[in-house]
């Protein structure tokens, strides 16, 4: 577990941003913003798409990172609103895979306590299912 950097507090700036640019309190279909970086240094945002087949924030930015070619994610970050306030939010069950075929060398920023850290895959979710496919490529 690291600390975050000034840039990783930029990026959850930059999560915050998107999601309220999308973000309607009458309606459920974005609650969710999320940005990354990428080796390359570009950024991509996201944001969770409600529907019978949703998906999360996360899975939208590294969606947008691949369609430009642009497939070494470095760092990612989701934010919600939780009791009114934003938030940095933990990756589901379903990103956690989903994150290590598509961006298994990611780090990614939580909340731990009052402090915003920063995993690797690895710690975010050891014991992976181990898919013999290589998505990264
Ligand atoms: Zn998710």
């Amino acid at each position: 577990m690291e600390n975050c950097t000034k840039n990783d507090l930029k990026l959850v700036e930059k999560a915050k941003k998107i999601l309220q640019k999308n973000y309607k309190s009458d309606s459920i279909k974005h609650t969710v913003g999320c940005a990354l970086t990428t080796k390359s240094g570009k950024e991509y945002l996201g944001i969770n798409l409600d529907g019978i087949h949703s998906i999360c924030g996360e899975q939208c930015a590294v969606s947008c990172a691949y369609v430009n070619g642009d497939r070494d994610i470095d760092t990612i970050v989701a934010v919600g609103i939780v009791d009114g306030q934003y938030q940095v939010l933990s990756p589901c069950g379903n990103c956690r895979q989903f994150l290590s075929e598509y961006a298994p060398n990611c780090k990614v920023i939580i909340k731990n306590g009052d402090e915003l850290k920063k995993l690797t895959l690895e710690e975010l979710l050891p014991y992976a299912y181990v898919c013999h496919v290589d998505y990264t490529k």
